[in-house]
């Protein structure tokens, strides 16, 4: 075996034979992946998987990366056989529920690309004649989907590398990794030791114990999966070939079914959850045709799911059950896989909890991230550094995996809580907030008001446009009387849960002047808007940094990923320090015409227009209150953002509410908030802009200050616009007001699919539904007729000179 190698990759699995496949590519020569088991089938999750893949998926970044894997698993074969077939993927609606889902579902496809069509029972039973059709509403028909012959294509692609020098080495377990001065330096096996910079776990569930051999938590749960074949079937008999009848999911009751030959496999999710530890599970597996990855099957669990089997599928009355198993596959808390370098050990990457419907997607970001620094695809929802601190705990791993799980086919509303466990985080402002009747939403663990029944009496007057089923969850029409009052009074949000941190020493000036695209270059008492982008100049978090004092900044993030960016940027010479500083400080948006006044009755500092100008900071006193008070507000209103310590929050709030009082003054929930912000025309990163598109595109050009000298994605950035958008955000006006989207729905002109919907609400000022979309350059003039899908329908709508509300900015500058 090697005794140095550039990148030694853990795990000969789909991910691992990926990955490695993908680094030759770009020109990595002295790789080595190793893996306990033999080649290539190593006796991991890959091994057994009977590899449905339907693409679609509420995440763009998952059905991206599940075209480009379906598409690479159908050209790649092994000695001339195939490791993908393109049956087709069928997910059939016995509910009505499901069949509404499954609308929604043809238009999140449309909207990533993929090519789909919503199909009678009858020509369901057409593409899969074992179905009975009469048990069925209709079924969402994608033609792409299909099966992938997993370890073929794990061989397939290893040949691939090894013909560009990688090497492969079965039956050799990875035993320690060796750490100098922070960086990888060795890695240890069972049959000798490596040296080498980077490490690359693809450990699969294994992923938890590899990761603890350098102090990194790596949050994930082996789940047992329960499978079964059957017997062969009449109905199929002679049937040779691998598969011919698309994959068929049945949600309404958690499973799917393939054919294969002349019989067919169930698999169920429709059981208790199963977790098992990762140290517990074997790693001796040699090749006897007992993998490790597979435990006792237990026919109790898996009896409903195959009675229910029988229903949907008539013939397999006539079949029994034939070599079930538990496999077992790994979980997270949010469901989504984990990727990326080590916050603790430089050089330790991992590339975990990814089907292999993903996984060769995931070889291909993985390859250009190590390689580049930019992965091609926004990874932002599979970063391993997405979780908060307390989400790396073992009871919250646990938990929400476990939740994962039992959630894995079910129908989530994008509003959607978390239920356990909750409450988790809670602003000082909670007990107050609760007395009002604040109904709650959660967001990376906060409690946070969506509404406060108290603010009911202010629809006294007020038509408010019911809402749809859909949209009309998780909403109440006092969210119309809070946007309303805010803008007519004075109203208090919470701003707790927005990640902020301080950013302070010698150095602080020069790295953040690096780190982001505008001028920070201003006196103590400024604040700046401004974005954070890849060496590729993909815009990856939009700031607002407020320089408090010469070497003393305060940074409103959009979560932990950006702290863990900036910490990797740190120089060397210690002349900077990053903080955290969201747990210990809390925020009030005091926002609406009558803000100054109620402020300003609190302090004996001036905060008249002259004294305390827009996108000004200061440190104050509320009373006795010690505040920074920034003058800025997130919903196009007068008014200021005060933090103070969160022990002194309660006092804060009380301060402001009695302050409040003659003024009218209200709590206002994040629905409220929402529509306000999207009537100004304020973006949220992630949803409105992510690494996939450049600040020009996203209308974000002013945020942007070239000359100030160089930054991280500036070249690329210049070379951007030279080229010309790609796409662009436009804000849209639906013709109809009584339809409001919620988001990610499809944009049509033309009798083409041209773009996806991001940000939408009901603007209540403007008396307008309105929808922010990504769309192709020559859709996105002012005045452009567009059409949103939205269940299934079109509705017309028109491209807008933007933002809607006050483009003069006379009420913030008020
Ligand atoms: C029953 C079942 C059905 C499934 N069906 C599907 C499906 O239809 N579609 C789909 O997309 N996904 C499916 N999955 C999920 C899918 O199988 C996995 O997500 C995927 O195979 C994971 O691939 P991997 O390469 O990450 O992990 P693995 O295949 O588990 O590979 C990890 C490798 O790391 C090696 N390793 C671990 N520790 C060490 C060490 N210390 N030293 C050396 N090597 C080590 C292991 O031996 C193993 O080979 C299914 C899973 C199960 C259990």
């Amino acid at each position: 075996m090697e005794s140095r190698a550039g990148v030694v990759i853990v795990g000969a699995g789909i991910v691992g034979c990926s990955v490695a496949e993908h680094l030759s590519r770009h020109g990595w020569r002295d790789v080595v992946v190793v893996d306990q088991g033999p080649l290539f089938e190593a006796g991991g999750s890959t091994s057994h998987a009977p590899g449905l893949m339907f693409q679609t998926n509420p995440s763009k970044t998952m059905t991206d990366l599940a075209k480009y894997s379906v598409g690479r698993y159908m050209e790649l074969e092994l000695d001339g056989e195939p490791c993908g077939y393109q049956v087709g993927g069928l997910e059939v609606a016995e509910t009505r529920e499901r069949w509404e889902d499954l609308h929604r579902k043809h238009g999140l496809a449309t909207s990533w690309g993929l090519d789909s069509e919503l199909i009678s029972p009858e020509e369901c039973a057409e593409k899969v004649p074992l179905l009975d059709k009469n048990r069925v509403r209709g079924g969402f028909y994608v033609p792409t989907d299909g099966i992938a012959k997993a370890v073929r294509a794990c061989e397939a692609m290893a040949r691939l590398a090894q013909e560009r020098g990688v090497e492969f080495y079965g039956e050799t377990e990875v035993t320690g990794i060796e750490v100098r001065d922070g960086r990888v330096s060795a890695v240890e096996t069972d049959r000798g030791r490596i040296e080498t910079e980077l490490v690359l776990s693809c450990a699969g569930m294994w992923g938890p114990r590899i990761g603890r051999m350098v102090g990194m938590k790596v949050p994930l749960v082996p789940m047992q999966h329960q499978y079964a074949w059957t017997t062969p079937l009449a109905e199929l008999a002679g049937e040779r070939r691998e598969v011919v009848h698309p994959i068929v999911r049945h949600q309404d009751f958690s499973m799917y079914f393939r054919q294969r030959g002349d019989h067919y496999g169930i698999g169920a999710y429709r059981h208790r959850p199963m977790p098992v530890s990762a140290d517990e599970i074997r790693r001796d597996y040699r090749g006897e045709g007992e993998f490790p990855s597979v435990l006792e099957f237990t026919p109790e669990d898996f009896e409903p799911t195959w009675q229910e089997a029988r229903k949907m599928l008539p013939a397999l009355q006539r079949a029994e059950i034939d070599r079930p198993m538990n496999g077992l596959f790994s979980f997270t808390p949010d469901g989504g896989p984990l990727l990326g370098e080590s916050r603790e050990v430089k050089g330790f990457w991992i590339a975990e909890a990814v089907w292999i419907t993903h996984a060769i997607g995931v070889g291909k970001v993985m390859a250009e991230w190590i390689t580049d620094g930019v992965p091609s695809i926004d990874i932002s929802g599979a970063d391993v550094h997405r979780f908060e601190p307390y989400a790396l705990s073992p009871s919250y791993i646990l938990a929400r995996s476990a939740q994962s799980f039992r959630e894995v086919y079910d129908i989530i509303h994008p509003q959607q809580p978390m239920e356990e466990p909750r409450p988790l985080r809670a602003s000082p402002f909670y007990p107050r907030q609760k007395a009002l009747g604040a109904f709650f939403l959660e967001a990376s663990g906060w409690e946070r008001p969506q509404w406060f029944e108290a603010n009911e009496s202010l629809l006294d007057g007020r038509e408010v446009s019911e809402r749809g089923e859909w949209a009309g969850r998780y909403w109440s029409e006092v969210v119309a009387a809070e946007a309303l009052a805010t803008r007519e009074r004075v109203a208090l949000y919470d701003m707790t849960s927005l990640k902020k941190a301080e950013v302070s020493g010698a150095g602080a000036l020069d790295f953040l002047q690096r780190l982001t695209t505008g001028q920070l270059d201003k006196p103590p008492g400024k604040v700046t808007y401004t974005l954070m982008l890849d060496a590729a100049a993909g815009i990856r978090s939009d700031v607002t940094v407020a320089r408090l004092d010469e070497d003393r900044f305060q940074l409103g993030l959009n979560g932990p990923r950006d702290i863990e960016w900036m910490e990797r940027h740190l120089p060397p010479d210690g002349s900077v320090s990053v903080r955290d500083i969201t747990p210990g400080t809390c925020c009030l948006g005091v926002w609406g015409p009558a803000a100054r006044d109620v402020v300003q009755s609190l302090s004996e500092d001036d905060f008249s227009g002259e004294a305390f100008g827009f996108f000004n900071a200061r440190r104050t006193y509320l009373r006795e209150v010690p505040v920074t008070a920034m003058r800025l507000s997130y919903v196009g209103e007068l008014g200021w953002e005060i933090y103070t310590s969160a022990d002194l929050g309660l006092r804060l709030w009380d301060l402001l509410w009695e302050a409040g009082r003659p003024y009218g003054v209200l709590a206002g929930g994040r629905g409220a908030f929402n529509s306000l912000r999207v009537e100004k025309g304020y973006r949220a990163w992630g949803t409105d802009m992510t690494t996939e598109h450049d600040p020009y595109e996203a209308g974000l050009g002013f945020a942007v200050k070239p000359d100030k000298g160089d930054f991280v994605g500036r070249e690329a950035l210049l070379e951007r616009k030279e080229a010309g958008p790609r796409r662009k955000l436009v804000c849209t006006v639906l013709d109809d007001p009584d339809v409001v989207v919620m988001g990610n729905e499809p944009v049509w002109a033309g009798g083409g699919a041209v773009g996806y919907v991001t940000s939408a609400d009901f603007g209540y000022t403007l008396g307008q539904s309105i929808a922010y979309a990504w769309v192709a350059p020559e859709h996105a003039g002012v005045g452009d007729r567009l059409e949103i899908e939205y269940f299934g329908r079109r509705y017309p709508a028109t491209v807008a000179e933007e933002p809607l509300f006050d483009p003069a900015m006379k009420r913030m500058r008020a």
